[in-house]
Parts: structure tokens; sequence; C-alpha cells
């Protein structure tokens, strides 16, 4: 097996390791816990490296993009443009266009501005896109981080889906096939996820007889530990309760009528990714001991760019003297670069390595990568013992002639 250490030594710390196998493991595992048949679709907002994305496609996904980057990532990985869902609640007209063009299946629609855009889109595109309306339901969800009954930037609210239904009899191009609900990520518990996706179930057979609704994309939530040592949970109740619930209300569902779609960024990647860090320094200052890291909330956003509270405990793989409670801090010249409080950590000393588990979901692109001009870490993908690749994201600036607006996929 290669080991955390041999990587460190080739490739210099940081590095992100994505263990590949994890991915597909990670994607069997959730398939196997969810009502068949349905599609899962890989959210690339969790982590777009294209090795990742590739694994995700191999492991039968479907793709979850959110922007025309996102989609680029997404078709360079060997996914059809048929296959994936384009969401999010802010999109240009030139953006919605380059979709189309470029093929997309879904097109999530979030306002009756995202619908209206859609429909002009056929003008510039010569194509019929195919939207999917994303609620936001009045039942309020519990979960990490919450989208749905509350005020919110996503989704449709109930005035919001009045609007749309008095407007569906003059769409003339676009096609409404179906509902789209995500209501959180990373949901407490079984009994949460149950919830939002039984209210999204009960949406799609009520909205039956206004739209044809041949998809129903019961989102997600599916948790997973976030830079801390942990398994993900089981969901041993889902599937057969969710197919109880889609009996009742919609029992075409069993032939593909509705087609019933699951999201997940998370679960299929967060414990593929290990964080390999060197201890920089170790001191004291008024009574803590503070361990300084050669990464930090640049590379790991965390608390800083998704507004989670980071609880890291790292792994170290160095050292077998005794454990001390020290905050686990990176280099940033801020007070806010805290990876950990009271990390238990042994022999931590300048050189030593620090390896943070679970950080393959929502790592390196949350981190603020631009500031302080630290070098971004180096992307190790492993499938098995193989080094897929080993990789490096640069910012580097380069000179704008004229307005570079998206206009295509390219
Ligand atoms: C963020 C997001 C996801 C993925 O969430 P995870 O917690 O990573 O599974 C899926 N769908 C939508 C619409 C999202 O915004």
């Amino acid at each position: 097996m290669t080991s955390l250490q041999d990587i460190a030594d080739r490739y210099g710390t940081p590095a992100y390791v994505y263990r590949l196998d994890d991915v597909e493991r990670a994607a069997a595992e959730l398939v196997g816990q969810l009502p068949q048949p349905s599609s899962l679709c890989f959210s690339l907002k969790a982590n777009p490296h294209p090795d990742v994305v590739a694994a995700a496609r191999v492991a039968g996904c479907r793709a979850e993009v959110s922007s025309t980057g996102d989609l680029r990532t997404a078709l360079d990985a060997g996914f059809v443009a048929a296959d994936c869902l384009l969401t999010g609640p802010g999109r240009s007209d030139a953006e919605t266009e380059a979709a189309l063009v470029a093929g997309v299946g879904l097109h999530s629609v979030e306002s009756p501005h995202q619908l209206r855009q859609l429909e002009r889109s056929e003008a510039a595109t010569g194509r019929s896109p195919r939207a999917l309306l994303r609620l936001n339901l009045p039942t309020p969800v519990r979960g990490g981080l919450r989208m749905t009954g509350k005020p919110s930037q996503f989704g449709l609210d109930p005035a919001g889906l009045a609007l749309v239904e008095r407007s569906l009899s003059e769409l003339r191009h676009v096609e409404v096939v179906g509902v789209h609900v995500f209501s959180a990520t990373n949901a407490p518990d079984e009994e949460s996820l149950l919830a939002a996706m039984g209210a999204g179930i009960d949406a799609g057979a009520r909205l039956r007889d206004s739209i044809d609704l041949r998809f129903l994309d019961l989102g997600g939530g599916f948790a997973a530990p976030f830079a801390a040592p942990g398994a993900a949970p089981t969901y041993p109740e889902l599937a057969p309760r969710l197919e109880e619930l889609l009996d009742a209300s919609l029992p075409g569902w069993r032939d593909g009528g509705p087609e019933v779609l699951f999201e997940s960024g998370r679960y299929l990647t967060a414990r593929s990714g290990t964080l390999l860090c060197r201890v920089l320094d170790v001191k004291e200052s008024f009574g803590r001991t503070f361990v300084v890291l050669d990464t930090g909330v640049h590379h790991l956003g965390g608390r800083a760019a998704t507004g989670r509270v980071l609880a890291a405990r790292s792994q170290p793989l160095l050292g077998d003297g005794e454990a001390l409670l020290v905050d686990l801090v990176g280099p940033l010249c801020t007070p806010a670069d805290v990876l950990g409080r009271d990390v238990a950590l042994t022999g931590a000393e300048p050189g030593g390595l620090v390896a943070l588990p679970n950080v393959g979901a929502y790592g390196l692109t949350t981190g603020l990568l631009g500031f302080l001009g630290h070098r971004p870490p180096v992307e190790v993908a492993l499938h098995g013992d193989r080094v897929v690749s080993a990789t490096r994201v640069l910012l580097h600036r380069t000179t704008v002639e004229e307005d570079t607006r998206v206009t295509a996929v390219e």
C-alpha cells in the first residue's frame, strides 16, 4: 500500500490524497441503501478533481453541476451532457445558453426568472430545454446547512411556485418534466432525510396534475465525517420506507414514471480524502500550545468558506510520545486560520507529519486559495497502490483584452 509517508516524501506537503477506490465503494454503499430503480447524481461541488469526478462516473453516477466550469469538468471526465443536471440559484443568460448548447439534460429552475431565462434561451440556441422545478417546501427540515422551509435563495417557495404554475401554459419551448427538492446537506439522522424526501414525494404527487412528472429528484443530505476520524452513517430504513411512500403516491415509479433521482457529494467523496501536512512550529502562548501547520483554511475551507464550524481532529503519523491538547492552526496572518482547538496530538514537533482524515469533500475548493499567496497543495489521486495523477491547481493572472463572458463550454 502506498503509504502517506511515501507520498509526503515524494510529492511534498501539503498534499491532498484521494483514494479513488473509496469513491467507488462509497457510491456502491449509497446505491445499496436507496430505493431501486433510481439514479444517483454526483454533486461536483463537493470535489471537482478530474479523477474523482471520473471515479463517480465509473461508479455509475450522473453529474449534478452548478457552473460552466463544473460542466466542463464533468464532460472531460467522460459524462455525457444528457446525464448532467444543472442546478444553482444564479446563472447568466450566456451560461444558460452554453449549458443548453452543450446538451445538458435537465435544468433545475429555482425562480420565475430562471424559467423565463430558459424559455428565452431557445431563440439563441435552437434547443428546447427540459426543466425541473426546484421547490422550497414550507416544512422545515433539520440539517447541517438547511436550504428549505425558511427564506432562502434556493428553490421556489409556495408563492413562487404558484406564479410559475400560472405561467406554465404560456411556455412554448421549455418542457417542465419534474420536481427537484434538496433540503439540507449533512442531515443529522435518517428521520430527517426521510421527512425531507417524503415531503418531496408529496410535492411531486401534488404537481402531477399540472406538470408531466417524468423526473422526481429527491435530493440528498447523506452525511459523512469532515476532517475528523469516523464512519459515515448507514440508512437501513431509507429504501423500504421511501419505496412505501412512492408506491402509495406515485406507483409508476417502479417502471420509471417518474424516474427517481438522488444527489450526493459528501457521502461519495468525503472519506476518500486525506490532507497531509507538516508541522512548521510549536509554540506556547499564555499557557496554550499552538501547532502551526503548512496548511490552513486557505486549503481546507471548512468554517471560512461554508459557515460550518470545523472540528478538525488530526491523526498524527509520526511520533509516539504522549498526546498533548493543542490548537491546530495554519500559517495565515489571521486569527481565523484555525483547523481545530484542543486537538489531541502526539509528538508534535517541527517537521512532523500530520494527516487530516475525511477531507475528500469540501476541501481544496472551499479554501481561500488566493489569500496570502501560499502555494496550493499537490493533489494525488490513487487507485489501489497506483498513483493515477499528481497535480497542482495554480492561481495565475492573465491579461484580459475584452469582456470574456462565458458563452460556450470550452
Ligand atoms: C450541495 C448540494 C448537494 C450536495 O450536498 P452533499 O451534502 O455534499 O451531499 C446536492 N444537491 C444540491 C442542490 C446542492 O446544493
